[in-house]
């Protein structure tokens, strides 16, 4: 017997192996084995078994051990790493790698240990001494709950560690250190909640989807209730002993997305979020292999999670650029589930208030179902949205009609969110007497200049510089700020409104001061009347207080050389927008835009979806773009300029003769728009097919007859959602 072995090296081959007698019974596909590779022991996955012998003079190396009987994948599993690593002409082994979280590999998670609180037997709150209402009231939900892990209950009771000392204290509470448990959901409780009365569309929705015969699209604006419809097809799954897996932007898994399956599930849901350690990763991996997670919630990774007899996936936010992982294997999650869904015969729901024209069109085609949801659960309604002209008249950061509407705001004791795409606290800096702009050394992109910490910064490679005392050009000594920053905004928004409360959140103030979940949890107590953020704050929040929502310069990402930035632009302003007037309160929504005539920006602003997809997919089709086309994007990045640009077009002049008599379109070698980052030189070539596998194709023919030097960085991204 020989075994077919994919070992992590990244070599793109597969391995063959004799299979000892002693193990022949007990080896299975799937399986983690360990073989001599070179001088040292690998360790690689079982991919193929065959009973026939070797080829006649050549002596195989031995299968050393089995390191886990189990198999790590399915048979159907195998099939879909095969599939996606064929797709994206990616590596086997680095598909299967992305499959699997890193710890469940290593085997060296510990479980790790945390502070549990639990209520001291016999104790009554009387004795306790003076309690305030809210301690009491703590005290009371914490016994309802028999004890919790201590950072879960202050999450779900809405309250600090402290509280839990202060009743420690009363001697009402213990709380002492344990080694997690194999499982932490069955340490940290949730109150239970109960389906929710669905409206018709809903129900409609909710029919639709356990009715399927293809992969629906549910279109449904923001606030229109699609996460109770996720739910409830989720228990439909469960009652037929079905599991599930529901894929959420990375950015909005937060405790409020995870705390609605949890509460609804409870132990049967395993939580795959970036907060969890290597221990909890490990031990939540094995839950969902086991079987006794059912519902596995998390990020893009999620769509390889082993979870049995699969009857449902659910990609929410599917139009979501994070689906996309931009290193190897270049998948999308989105693509990759209806593919697994295909495999195991599983339904699949793709959810969007704004979905990518991808989906949009193979629901036009007849590939997807359209179920749409058209209005707000619960009542609520759209808000009112103005475009304010900046480019005259109202100039400065904030326009007169947006200022008025904060102010009214701060009267009435509502909240609003601001809302400004870019960090720090102008976009660049150059000399205010020759004009030059001061850039970073090893990028060819110009600083950012960071006010709190006055440096330059730059945001492609991480770098940072002291502000200069002369223009490294002229000699001159003054500088001019170009590009509002969102520190600038926040600057003048404090001298506008000097007594109103401040919160500001994008990836700077989130490293430094508070967490994502601090800052959101301040804002949502009331502690806040104003945050103002970057796309941090775009995504899934519901607030009921706010009832404004500020988009500062709405058609700022307008202008990057990508074909979806108009795509971009219309999700991103539409789910801003989104964000007003979630409860009782009706919401308002001011766009400040230099243009107001774009078609992204007016359409956003009236939530026109299908007009504006049937605009842009005119112009697609025109120009011969996705979603008309597969477009791979060949990236070479080297630190020498002439090698980068030589095989750049080399290439190209290649790929271009393979393509004659074939149907596939090859560009000519460009620079790319960040022409070169952190000191490598950057070229790309753009190849189109109406067919992916001619250029996954194409692209394995090329690797292997004119193989890349070392020196050069190559990357060739199917599908690609990065333009630059
Ligand atoms: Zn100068
Ligand atoms: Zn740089």
């Amino acid at each position: 017997m020989t075994a077919k072995v994919a070992i992590d090296l990244a070599l793109d081959r597969l391995f063959d192996y004799a299979v000892p007698p002693e193990l022949e019974k007990k080896l299975s596909v799937g399986q983690l084995l360990s073989v001599p590779f070179g001088h040292r022991l690998a360790r690689g996955f079982a991919m193929e078994l065959s009973c026939e012998p070797p080829k006649e003079g050549i002596a195989l190396k031995c299968v050393a051990a089995i390191e886990e009987p189990t198999p790590f994948f399915t048979p159907k599993l195998l099939e879909l790493a095969r599939a996606v690593a064929a797709y994206s002409a990616a590596p086997l082994e680095s598909v299967l790698k992305a499959a699997l979280p890193a710890a469940v590999v290593r085997r060296n998670a510990r479980p790790k240990e945390a502070l549990f609180v639990e209520p001291c037997a016999g104790r009554k709150p009387e004795e306790a001494g003076r309690l305030t209402k809210r301690q009491r009231w703590l005290y009371e939900q914490v016994v309802r709950l028999g004890g919790g892990w201590l950072a879960g209950l202050a999450q779900e009771l809405g309250c600090t560690a402290s509280v839990f000392r202060a009743l420690e204290r009363a001697g009402l509470l213990s709380i002492s250190s344990r080694a997690m448990r194999r499982d932490p959901m069955a340490g940290r409780r949730y109150l239970p909640s109960s389906p929710l009365p669905l409206n018709d569309a809903q129900a409609a929705a909710l029919e639709r989807i356990s009715a399927q015969k293809a992969p629906v699209l549910l279109f449904g604006v923001t606030g229109s209730g699609k996460t109770e419809v996720y739910l409830q097809a989720i228990a439909r799954e469960l009652e037929r002993g079905r599991g599930a897996i529901v894929m959420v932007p990375e950015i909005s898994l937060t405790p409020q997305t995870m705390r609605r399956f949890a509460q609804r599930f409870g132990d049967k849901v395993a939580l795959l979020h970036s907060a969890l350690s290597d221990g909890e990763r490990y031990d939540e991996w094995h839950r969902i292999r086991r079987g006794e997670a059912r519902v596995v919630v998390g990020p893009r990774s999620a769509v390889f999670a082993p979870v049995g007899n699969l009857g449902l996936i659910v990609v929410d936010e599917e139009h979501e650029p994070s689906y996309k992982q931009e290193e190897l294997p270049r998948y999308h999650a989105r693509d990759v589930a209806v593919l697994r869904g295909s495999i195991e015969g599983a339904k699949v729901v793709l959810g969007s208030a704004t979905p990518s024209l991808e989906s949009w069109m193979n629901a036009r085609r007849g590939k997807y179902e359209l179920v749409e949801i058209g209005r707000r659960a619960g009542g609520g309604t759209m808000p009112n949205v103005a475009v304010v002209d900046v480019s005259q008249g109202e100039r400065g950061i904030f326009s007169r009609t947006l200022l008025d509407s904060i102010a009214l705001r701060l009267d009435r004791r509502e909240q609003a969110i601001l809302f400004l795409n870019r960090r720090g606290y102008s976009r660049s800096m150059t000399c205010a007497s020759c004009g030059a702009p001061v850039e970073c050394p090893k990028c060819s992109t110009p600083y950012a200049y960071h006010r709190a910490d006055s440096c330059l910064r730059c945001h492609i490679c991480g770098g940072w510089a002291e502000l200069p005392a002369k223009c490294p050009r002229c000699g001159a000594g003054t500088f001019d700020f170009e590009g509002l920053g969102i520190q600038r905004a926040e600057d003048a928004l404090r001298k506008c409104f000097p007594s109103a409360r401040i919160l500001r959140m994008d990836s700077d103030s989130v490293s430094r001061r508070h967490s994502h979940d601090e800052i959101l949890g301040m804002f949502g107590r009331g502690e806040a009347d104003i945050l103002i953020g970057t796309q941090m704050i775009a995504k899934g929040l519901d607030f009921p207080n706010v009832t404004l929502v500020g988009v500062l310069n709405a058609d700022a990402s307008l202008n990057q050389p990508d074909f979806r930035a108009a795509e971009r632009t219309f999700q991103l302003l539409s789910q801003v927008a989104g964000r007003a007037g979630r409860a009782e309160l009706p919401g308002e929504v001011v766009f400040q835009t230099r243009d107001p005539s774009v078609r992204a920006v007016r359409l956003a602003a009236t939530g026109e979806y299908a007009a504006f997809a049937e605009g842009e997919l005119k112009e697609r089709r025109e120009w011969g773009f996705p979603p008309f086309c597969h477009l791979a994007l060949v990236t070479l990045a080297s630190k020498s300029p002439q090698t980068a640009a030589g095989w750049a077009e080399m290439y190209s002049k290649s790929l271009a003769a393979y393509a004659r008599g074939r149907d596939m379109k090859v560009g000519e070698a460009v620079p790319a728009a960040i022409g070169k980052a952190d000191g490598w030189y950057r070229w790309q070539l753009a190849l189109r097919s109406p067919r992916p596998g001619l250029l996954s194709s194409a692209w394995r023919w090329i690797r292997s007859c004119r193989p890349p030097p070392k020196a050069l960085r190559i990357a060739f991204d199917m599908d690609a959602h990065s333009m630059m």
